[in-house]
């Protein structure tokens, strides 16, 4: 296991495990050219802001952090990684136990290389 920490925000993605995007409020899908356009628009030089962004379908302002991924991605200024720990996903205890130790909500992204 890896734990890793960031100056900026960086970009956690799930590889190709990457599938469609989803407006959080009323689960519309979004256009993954218009999702790239936000993403650069967002990086700057101290990396990602997650600013606030318009989505077209119900008008709700969401932050790329926010959208729902399938599968989960994210933006992190740290994280603990482990690649190949042969145990399949995380159950809910587990991840509690992460949230308990770190003293933070955790995003789990499953990234296949
Ligand atoms: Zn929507």
């Amino acid at each position: 296991m890896i734990a890793w920490a960031s100056d900026r925000l960086e970009f956690i993605h799930c590889g190709q495990n990457f599938g469609r995007i989803l407006c959080p409020s009323c689960g519309s899908e979004i256009d993954v050219q218009l999702w790239q356009e936000w993403m650069d628009q967002d990086y700057g030089e101290n990396g990602f802001t997650l600013a606030q962004h318009s989505v077209q379908c119900c008008d709700a302002q969401h932050t790329l952090h926010e959208l729902a991924y399938e599968w989960p991605q994210g933006f992190a200024r740290s994280g603990v990684r482990a690649t190949n720990p042969g145990v399949g996903k995380l159950s809910d205890e587990q991840l509690a136990r992460f949230e308990t130790i770190l003293g933070c909500p955790v995003r789990v992204i499953y990234e296949h290389a």
